[in-house]
């Protein structure tokens, strides 16, 4: 920020007007990264930790600023809300993802589901529906090959209204992941209010992180119900952010099949996507 002085300028440069400065010139450039083509997904493999086969992906928005380079989805996404851009957003992903993955599909390449994150207002968003059917109808892709990700708080709202949305999606053939899972107030209570509407649960990082083999007894053992819950409630599982073979060994001992981390892969451009997808296994 500047001060005027009597006589001069004062610059002040601490890291807190390096922030402001920053964020007041981010929001002004995200004003334009649509049109200015900035946007990039990034996939990430959902692999079967038994064949390594890739059994699907995630969809990872990035954001390549001209000046700073990546920015990161979490710091760009809330500031994107905040300035109502997210609609327009959402529906670039959704058309790049069917689009590419179509694309994908018709260049002989495995087909397999890759899913997108769902905000809480996107998926609550009257459009969805509609916009979702167009778009696959538009780049005829098959609705088996989208699959959505929510978070928890997204089910907060009206039940009646939640319960619709994920049947909606449902009975198009959309498959449900719940994302995060563990990490939501009241976890085990959307299970049971929204039984069979969920078909994928993907247990988050932390409790992965905590996996190991010498202490089998404790934390393990909240991983090891969580998937046993799930496969009891006809649901499958994907473990998120798996780092290391020591946590992918304990992970298959639990009869957890899908593996989505560093151990296999980061998230990579489309085109190194389409290179693994050529591949089909990774090591
Ligand atoms: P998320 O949906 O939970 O995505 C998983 C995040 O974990 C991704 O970060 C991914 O790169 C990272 N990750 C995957 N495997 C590993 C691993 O083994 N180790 C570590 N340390 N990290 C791993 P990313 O891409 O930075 O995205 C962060 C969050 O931003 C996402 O969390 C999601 O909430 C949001 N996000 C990303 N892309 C989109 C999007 O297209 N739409 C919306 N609405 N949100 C998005
Ligand atoms: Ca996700
Ligand atoms: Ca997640
Ligand atoms: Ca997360």
């Amino acid at each position: 920020a500047k001060e005027k002085g009597q006589n001069k300028v004062q610059i002040h440069t601490s890291s807190m007007d390096i922030e402001s400065y920053k964020l007041f010139n981010l929001e002004s450039d995200l004003r334009q990264s649509l049109e200015l083509n900035q946007f990039e997904l990034y996939y990430q493999p959902k692999v079967d930790g038994t064949t390594h086969q890739i059994v699907g992906a995630e969809a990872l928005i990035r954001w390549n600023h001209p000046k700073w380079g990546l920015v990161s989805p979490q710091e760009f996404i809330p500031l994107a809300e905040e300035m109502g851009m997210m609609y327009k957003i959402d529906r670039w992903i959704e058309q790049t993802v069917c689009e590419q993955n179509k694309a994908w599909q018709n260049a002989g390449l495995p087909a397999i589901p890759i899913s997108i994150n769902l905000s809480a207002n996107r998926f609550l968003e009257n459009n969805l529906m509609s916009d979702i059917m167009g778009i696959l109808s538009k780049t005829g892709l098959d609705s088996n090959y989208l699959e959505v990700e929510i978070v928890e708080s997204s089910l907060l709202e009206n039940e009646k209204i939640v319960y619709s949305i994920l049947d909606g999606l449902q009975s198009e053939g959309i498959r449900i992941n719940l994302d995060d899972f563990g990490t939501g107030y009241s976890s085990l209570s959307y299970l049971k209010r929204f039984k069979g509407k969920i078909n994928t649960l993907k247990i988050d990082k932390s409790f992965i992180d905590d996996l190991s083999e010498t202490n089998e007894e404790s934390s393990n053992f909240i991983t090891k119900s969580i998937i046993e819950l799930a496969h009891h409630l006809k649901m499958d599982v994907v473990a998120e952010g798996v780092e290391t073979r020591e946590q992918l060994k304990i992970l298959q001992d639990f009869k957890c099949n899908i593996i989505q981390g560093y151990v296999f892969s980061k998230p990579v451009s489309t085109d190194e996507f389409a290179e693994l997808l050529r591949n089909e296994k990774l090591n």
